[in-house]
């Protein structure tokens, strides 16, 4: 017996009476082909299991699939996103820049899959509809929209936490007789924009990488804010051929301090509190910061960044300051500086040349917390202060982040117990991984696990999940489930700390985009570390509690 290349003990699959793959399916059923669901299908076929991914679109990639509006682009570096299960794959992918845009990361799922013989087990425009449990027979019934139905033994959910877009409840916005698109919904053609009179509305991260990409080749483009973001610079460039060779020769050091990483980030921790350092100080730190990439504002600022209310203005304060001083007209200024929330209350958006789109002739800010929309008509927008025409509207409007793609699933776990009804009042899960009544069902990258870069905890939870299909197999098991307790446990724990913890409280991390869903947290408060501890534990008491 050795060990596989994430260090864990290889166990010889053994024949018993335990396992049996039923006979018109599968032993997995995985769902969902984005980052998480292409690296569980392949671990499971390197474990030796059968297994089938149905994935709702007509492609792979998941989130780098359905985004591909102008500018969609990681805000995670690109190989720290990127698989760092196979140092050959890494060392094969040249990433083009820091921050890759959605073509490249798409064709980079693309090549994965290929490289790994991956798409003959991936059936693609195959959405799930129900997922029922069989206690006899402990496997899943699942059901596609095209009516075909199979079982597996297992089913795992890698269905994404920002894969259900989320239109608002705006009257009349289907009888639009312009081009109307969601940018989580993005056509596969490009849409057209040059000349057009453009609407956005949404100033989250998605409409603030698309507001600047646009505003150029637009005749008008008028941006509908409900609510200013934090947003600081991505600060994006081309990876340099030098840095190229550095990144394939510092490879297992690059892959050790992901795998140590909070949140699966490179970006280092402070070693100090706001007020440690004297103004000056400050300002240079905040100075530095601000042209750091991507989410080191977030990871590598003060220590009581998020949970000092006075540090959290000092930095607010910066921004503003650099906001007022990029837009020209100080009334839009004020406009585009949160009022309502602190750094971190809300996910931080980076951006290249957002603010600056403002000076643009072309380019209008409307308010809607002072002009709410009333309705869309036939050939515009109308808010409380009138009526503006439009070629084309883009919804930037989110998504039901978390639990919107498992609770659209019909699913049914033992006794007929819907999940629908077991989260009625928020998820509740163990590692945002597993719950209760749901046996021999995860869902990898969903509720509760997330703490940072996805792929790096989702890939944890992937990890986790295949050792304990392989342990099942070799010791005979047929049902894997997380007792009760434990669940209450893990639940109480995020409701719990995510009061206490200054981050996303304004937000969809709390569900508060999506009219009538329970305000509870959807992130993991404890981080990877503490996933990763609980998941060696189990793992160390051969998942004690957990089989039968
Ligand atoms: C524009 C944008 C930019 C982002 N940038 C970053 C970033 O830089 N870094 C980062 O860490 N995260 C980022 N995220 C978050 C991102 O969602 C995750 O990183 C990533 O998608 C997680 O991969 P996943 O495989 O878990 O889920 P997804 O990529 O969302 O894939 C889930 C898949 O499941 C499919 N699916 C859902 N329901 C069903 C069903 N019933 N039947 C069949 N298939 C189904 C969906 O069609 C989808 O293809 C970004 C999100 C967006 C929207």
């Amino acid at each position: 017996m050795g060990t596989d290349n994430r260090g864990h003990m290889e166990v010889e699959p053994a024949a018993n009476e335990g396992w049996t793959t039923p006979r018109s399916g599968v032993d997995i059923v995985i769902v969902g082909a984005g980052i998480t669901g292409i690296y569980q299908l392949y671990l499971a076929l390197e474990s030796g299991f059968s297994a089938v991914l149905l994935e709702a679109g007509d492609g792979v990639g998941g989130t780098w699939y359905w985004n591909r509006y102008p500018e969609a682009r990681f805000d995670s570096e690109s190989y720290t996103y990127a698989y760092i299960f196979s140092k050959e794959l890494f060392c094969e992918w040249e990433w083009q820049d820091h921050f890759a845009s959605q073509p490249e990361i798409e064709r980079y799922m693309n090549s994965v899959v290929d490289k790994f013989d991956l798409r003959r087990h991936i059936r693609l425009a195959a959405k799930v509809t129900s997922a029922v449990y069989d206690e006899e027979s402990a496997s899943w019934a699942v059901r596609v929209n095209d009516g075909s139905e199979l079982t597996g033994r297992f089913v795992i959910s890698a269905t994404g936490v920002l894969s259900v877009p989320y239109f608002p409840d705006v009257p009349g916005r289907e009888g639009f007789k312009g081009v109307s698109v969601h940018t989580g919904l993005w056509p596969n053609e490009p849409v057209d924009f040059a000349g057009k009179r453009v609407a956005v509305i949404g100033t989250g991260s998605s409409g603030v990488q698309l507001i600047p990409a646009i505003a150029d080749e637009v005749a008008s483009l008028t941006i509908y804010q409900r609510s200013a973001n934090w947003c600081t610079p991505l600060n994006n460039r081309p990876i340099t051929p030098e840095e190229q060779a550095q990144l394939k020769s510092g490879f297992d050091e690059l892959r050790g301090t992901l795998l140590r990483s909070r949140s699966g980030f490179l970006h280092l921790p402070c070693d100090r509190a706001t007020f440690d350092d004297s103004k000056e100080e400050r300002l240079a730190f905040y100075e530095e910061l601000w042209n750091r990439p991507g989410f080191a504002k977030f990871s590598s600022n003060y220590t009581d960044m998020l949970t000092n209310a006075a540090a959290n203005a000092e930095w607010c304060g910066f921004i503003a300051h650099k906001i007022r001083g990029i837009v020209k007209d100080p009334d839009v200024a004020e406009r585009l500086i949160p009022k309502d929330h602190g750094y971190g209350g809300k996910r931080p958006p980076y951006v290249t040349g957002y603010y600056e789109t403002y000076n643009k002739p072309n380019v209008t800010l409307v308010d809607l917390k002072a002009t709410p929309i009333t309705r869309v008509t036939e050939v515009g927008i109308e808010t409380t202060e009138g009526l503006r025409e439009f070629d084309v509207i883009v919804w930037a409007t989110g998504f039901d982040f978390g639990t919107g793609a498992l609770l659209r699933m019909d699913l049914s776990g033992r006794d007929g117990r819907k999940l629908r009804d077991h989260w009625a009042d928020g998820p509740r899960t163990f590692l945002g991984l597993m719950c209760h009544g749901f046996p021999n069902f995860f869902f990898p990258g969903g509720p509760h696990g997330s703490a940072g870069n996805n792929p790096r905890y989702s890939g944890d939870q992937s990890d986790f999940i295949d050792d304990a299909l392989v342990y099942m197999r070799a010791h005979g098991y047929r049902i894997v489930e997380v007792p009760a307790a434990l669940e209450k446990e893990w639940t109480d724990m995020v409701n719990t700390e995510a009061e206490k913890q200054g981050f996303g409280h304004q937000s969809y991390f709390f569900g508060l985009n999506i009219p009538g869903k329970p305000r509870r947290f959807l992130i993991n408060p404890a981080g990877r570390p503490t996933l990763l501890q609980i998941m060696s534990k189990i793992v160390e008491r051969d998942y004690e509690g957990f089989l039968a």
